[in-house]
């Protein structure tokens, strides 16, 4: 019989709705005395989120390992304070990979491949490998989707299959469904929960604890009617309750008793301790100080692609009780940089190709010449160098050769790694870089530390040959690889804060031990208003 126990999170009636959050909320909840490993499975055919467009998935989270998963990793890693492995994103690209090269090596032996139990055996196998691996006392699997939708049938059915493996009592199932209070009605519906549950049983899942989203507390009325008709006791019915600040959730969960009825269930004993959780929560939610911070990017509409950076900025105000209002500037069409004015301080982050650079450009070249605390984050560490270039070095026309392939000034350039790759997919320099940083510099002081390392997610380096030109005019290199060639952090050291990475610190940010560059960006911010 196994001993790892198995959560199973699941979602019904709309996407979005947070099972990330969720799953990594009932890690939290439970992280005490188990040792938790997450698995996300998702449908679509790509073998990692790498290669799609922020704007189709969000922010493509990289682990120290240089996989590109899926961004309720992030979530993952920042409620369990844990390192994810690649590994455990299971895409249904790479199920098909799996089974393919089993089936091309002769495994299966004269049989016809079938979905099931082929596939999901793979599925299944690929789960437990990784339980033992871990020596994991719990693992959570969140499926990804909607029931309902083709692309996850796959991993529902095998998520039906694997009580009769794993034990029913070493297994639960959890379906986060959506409780709206339609307009006029004023009124708690149970219906869209009931239809989803329907649609679980129907392939076979019964859920143990229902979560339902909702804009109020569950009352009681509802949590009677969902348990009635979706079979499950009444106080496994959990408000998931919409929050301004998802770091809310677990005390949401604990209020809620989820622990409790998860515990019973799976004859487990891990007592939440919130405490200091609950402490940086109420930091963030009772303010004694506010800045205004400008991220400029060309997906500033959509959130979802640059969280870790909304998350780490949300760990410094944890920790400095400082409210950072964010302003988006989209750089495509931008005319004046004087929309800097009255920002305390402006971020650039990670981007690739051509689109919004000049703007950006312009943006950096304000928050230098203004003296406006900055933080440039890999692409943004690519920009101010090509700022500096131009507008210091007097290199005129100075570019990346990303965008401007013939500029008279390539300062920056592709990787000599990358030179000769053509294949798109995990094939950037990906993954857990260490820099050395070098004694004196303000990144070296925010580190309080001499060798550090950070997650990377690029093809282009500042080019060695204008390493001379730039710091001979007064731009610093405060971190470079080992042997010196890549430039990892730059800062300029007259100025309150002006600091820029080739990596990605957002990615290792945590509630408790916020990115020591992004704490010292909002500290500057704060001391410049
Ligand atoms: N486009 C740049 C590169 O590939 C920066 C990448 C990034 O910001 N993640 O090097």
């Amino acid at each position: 019989m196994s001993t790892t126990k198995y959560i199973i999170v699941s979602g019904g009636v709309l996407s979005g709705l947070g099972k990330g959050i969720a799953a990594a909320s009932i890690g939290h909840l439970l992280s005490s005395r188990l040792k938790i490993i997450p698995i996300k499975c998702d449908g679509y055919l790509n073998v990692d989120p790498g290669t799609m467009n922020p704007f189709e998935h969000g922010e493509v989270f990289v682990l120290d390992d240089g996989g590109e998963v899926d961004m309720d990793f992030g979530h993952y890693e920042r409620f369990l304070g844990i390192r994810c492995q690649s590994k455990w994103n299971l895409t249904m690209g790479k199920v098909f990979n799996m089974v393919r090269e089993k089936e091309r090596r002769g495994d299966y032996l004269g049989k016809t491949v079938q979905y099931i139990p082929h596939v999901t055996d793979i599925i299944k196998d690929h789960i437990y490998e990784i339980a033992k691996e871990e020596s994991a006392d719990l693992v959570i699997v969140e499926i990804g989707g909607t029931v309902g939708d083709i692309e996850n049938e796959l991993f529902l059915e095998a998520m039906r299959q694997m009580k009769e493996d794993v034990g029913r009592e070493n297994i639960v199932y959890v379906h986060l469904t959506y409780v709206p209070i339609p307009h006029g009605v004023n009124e708690q519906k149970s219906k869209p929960t009931q239809q989803s549950v329907n649609l679980l049983k129907q392939r076979g899942i019964f859920p143990d604890i229902i979560i339902g989203r909702c804009s109020e507390f569950l009352t009681k009325e509802i949590r009677s009617k969902i348990s009635n008709f979706c079979d499950v006791s009444p106080e496994a019915v959990i408000t998931g309750l919409d929050v301004d600040d998802i770091y809310e959730i677990p005390i949401v969960f604990e209020k809620e008793g989820l622990a409790e009825i998860i515990h019973k269930k799976l004859n487990i004993y891990s007592p939440p301790d919130l405490r200091k959780w609950k402490e940086l929560v109420d930091n963030i939610r009772n303010p004694k100080s506010e800045i205004i911070v400008a991220i400029c990017g060309k997906y500033t509409k959509l959130g979802d692609s640059y969280a870790s950076i909304i998350e780490s900025l949300n760990h410094c105000s944890a920790h400095l009780g400082c409210k950072i209002h964010l302003r988006w500037i989209e750089t495509t069409d931008l005319e004046d940089a004087s929309v800097l004015d009255g920002m305390d301080g402006v971020i650039v982050p990670g981007g690739f190709g051509s689109r919004g650079t000049e703007g950006k450009i312009e943006i950096i070249r304000r928050a230098r010449e203004k003296d406006i605390p900055f933080l440039g984050l890999c692409f943004g560490l690519q920009l101010a160098v090509v700022e500096y270039a131009r507008n210091v070095c007097h290199l005129n026309g100075a570019n990346s050769t990303e965008f401007d392939p013939d500029t008279s000034f390539p300062v920056i350039d592709i990787l000599p790694e990358q030179k000769d790759i053509k294949e798109k997919g995990g094939t950037m320099r990906l993954g857990a870089y260490e820099a050395i940083l070098r004694k004196g510099t303000m990144v070296s002081r925010l580190y309080n530390s001499d060798v550090i390392s950070e997650r990377h997610r690029h093809r282009y380096e500042v080019n060695p040959e204008y390493h001379k030109i730039l710091t001979d005019n007064g731009l610093v290199f405060s971190g470079t690889s080992r042997d010196g060639r890549l430039v990892e952090f730059i800062e300029l050291p007259e100025l309150k804060y002006f600091v820029a990475t080739q990596a990605h610190p957002e990615l290792k940010s945590r509630m408790e031990e916020p990115s020591c560059l992004f704490y010292g960006f909002v500290q500057a911010s704060l001391r410049s208003r």
